[in-house]
This record gives structure tokens, sequence and C-alpha cells, in this order.
């Protein structure tokens, strides 16, 4: 769990969440929205205010009656952590309160880091952004992370992280709580990539899935404007799908999954081969699903984004039976390098802000 401290039940997070989406409102505006009394609004913002979450910012004339005071989301006043691992790199970014993300470090992890050795460089790295940032203990949410799965989100133990050698039934949340003193929360990378996609992209993002390239290729998914995670909180296991059949042996034990048929297509130079296999793999997961939303990240896909965002949507549209009220939107995230780890700090922020009352 995120530190929640900081608001005073459910219609706090209603009204803070409001403010989040942009512009200076009024109190009388935000009672609309949210649906809450003009009194109680009035009484929520003070106590905003108090907190230093909201600041009046101006005034504007509404015809007769005297001009009404706006009121805006202090951005700066809390900040969440994310951390993300990509194969032999940690990064650590800092995000505010908008979801901006302000400042970030990286560091190289040894070969075959254990979970001793990664909690102690996440350590560090959280020490450099807090000190860097002046940020005191009541500003700080919590820390976000986007690690590798199978994982189980509910209790943040990291099962068998593909790939990693002494990463089983590692309780990570625990653990990188214990050693920092801080709230955690732990999902898979994919998921908070996604998490950070939606987070940006607001209500235009409802039916999307995620799909990350880079040592592996794994999926997030949003389906109904919500993260699935599935029934173990590890949907989105793609990369394993059998996509030739009796096609090379994977590291899964299987054979022909998308993961290994695309890698060893990069391996060997064929770019438009590697292309293609994910290109498959898309269409078949927007048939399945209905999205109208696939984004792209990870290493890989930022080497050459404008190729494989081509050749995706390329695939698609012919293997996609479709008119023109099926559109589907392919674009890279352009998040970076930052995307898994942004979206774990917004993991943080989400929780804050979703925070559900007595
Ligand atoms: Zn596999």
């Amino acid at each position: 769990m995120a530190n929640l401290r900081f608001l005073r039940g459910y219609n706090d997070a209603v009204v803070l969440g409001l403010a989040r989406r942009g512009e200076p409102m009024t109190r009388v505006e935000l009672a609309e929205r949210s649906g809450l009394t003009p009194q109680a609004v009035s009484k929520i913002v003070s106590r905003l205010i108090a907190d230093g979450l909201l600041v009046d910012s101006g005034r504007r004339n509404v015809g007769v009656g005297k001009p009404r005071t706006l009121v805006r989301l202090v951005s700066s006043s809390r900040v969440a952590l994310g951390a993300a691992v990509e194969r032999d790199e940690l990064r650590v970014v800092l995000a505010d309160l908008s979801g901006a993300v302000v400042d970030r470090t990286v560091v190289a992890l040894p070969r075959d880091f254990g979970p001793e050795v990664f909690v102690e460089e996440l350590a560090k790295l959280v020490d450099v952004l807090l000190a860097r940032n002046e940020v005191s203990d009541e500003r700080l949410l919590g820390v976000g992370i986007g690690f590798v799965g199978p994982l189980d989100h509910r209790d943040g133990v990291v099962h068998d992280a593909t790939g990693l050698v002494g990463w089983h039934d590692v309780p990570l949340r625990d653990l990188a709580a214990e050693r920092l003193g801080l709230s955690v929360v732990v999902d898979k990378d994919t998921n908070t990539a996604m998490i950070a996609e939606a987070w940006r992209r607001g209500d235009e993002l409802r039916h999307a899935a995620l799909v990350i390239v880079g040592t592996g290729v794994g999926v997030g998914l949003l389906l109904d404007g919500q993260v699935h995670r599935g029934a173990r909180t590890n949907a989105g296991e793609y990369g394993h799908t059998t996509i030739q059949l009796g096609g090379p042996r994977c590291a899964c034990g299987r054979s022909g999954c998308v993961e290994i048929v695309h890698n060893l297509a990069l391996a060997a130079d064929d770019l438009k081969g590697a292309v293609t296999v994910l290109g498959m793999a898309v269409a078949g997961l927007v048939q399945l699903l209905d999205l109208d939303h696939v984004v792209l990240g990870g290493r890989v896909v930022q080497s050459a984004p404008d190729v494989y965002a081509d050749g995706i949507r390329e695939v698609v549209r012919e293997q996609v039976p479709r008119s023109d009220w099926l559109e589907v939107d392919i674009s890279v995230s352009p998040l970076g390098d930052d995307l898994v780890a942004a979206g774990a700090a917004m993991l943080v922020l989400s929780e804050f802000y979703s925070q559900r009352g007595p």
C-alpha cells in the first residue's frame, strides 16, 4: 500500500483527482463534477489547501456576482518513486503528483544479481533521488517497483522471474519496504508500463495493449479502462504464445513462441521478419480483445521505432478484416527508457488518488 495518510477519506480523493486533470477550477465546478455539495467541497478544498495539495490560483468572472476563486493542484506537493529493471540495469525515477517524471537515476546491476544486491542498489538510488530533490518524508508517498514476472502483485512476491537466477518465491515488496523504511508496491513491468500510458492518455485509452520488446516480449492489457491482471496477476505472458508450430525451442520450454521466433529473426539481422512476427501476434490480440489502441515500447522498439510501428500497422491492416469503424491506433510510447519505472511511480500515485474512505 502506498502511504495514504495525507488524504482524509474518499471525497478528498475525488476532489483531488478532479484537480489533477489540468486546468484550475472553481469550487462550484468541483462540486458539479464530483456530485458533492458545495458546502462539502468548500470544506475539502480548505483542508487540501491547508495540507499544501491545492492552492488558490486567480479568479474567474462569472457574469453577475463576485468573481470566483480558482484552485489548482500543487504538483510538487507530493512525489512517488518508481523502479524498473531492464536486463542488467536498475532505473529509479521521481514523479510528481501530476505524474510527470522530474528526475531519474540509473545504475548497472552485476550479472546474476540476487534479491539482496537488488534491494541494496535500490536503496542507494532512492537515497540519491531523495537527497538531490530535497524530498522530505511528508512529501514521499511510496515506492513502486515494476519487476519481471511471474510475480504476485497482491502480496509482492516474485515467483520465478524469467531469465533471472535466484529469484524464486522472493518477498520483494516486504524486503524492499524493510530496507527502505517506506511503503512499497510491486507489479509486473508490463503492467506498470500500461499504467504509465493509461495515466498519460486518460480517458482516450480504454481498450489497449502495451507491447514491450526488450530481452523478451511482454504485454500489458487495459480492458474497459482497467489494467487487467488476471486470476493470479500474471496476465500478459503473450511472448510465450506459439506462433510457429514445430518452431525453435524457447527458454520457457516450449517451441515456436512469439518471443523466440522474433528474437532469432533479429539475431539473424532479419528486422523485417522480426517485425512481421510481432505484427501477427498483435493482430491476434486486437481481434481477440477488440482493442482500439496498441502502444509499443521497450529497448528493441526504441532502436527502430518507425520500423516497428509501420511494420506492425501494415501486418494488422492485412490480417485483421475491418472497416473504417474498426480503426486501431498503433503508436510508440514517448516515455522511452522511463516507461516501466514511470508507471511504477504512477501505480503509487493511482493508489493515492483512488483511496477509498472507511
Ligand atoms: Zn516461450
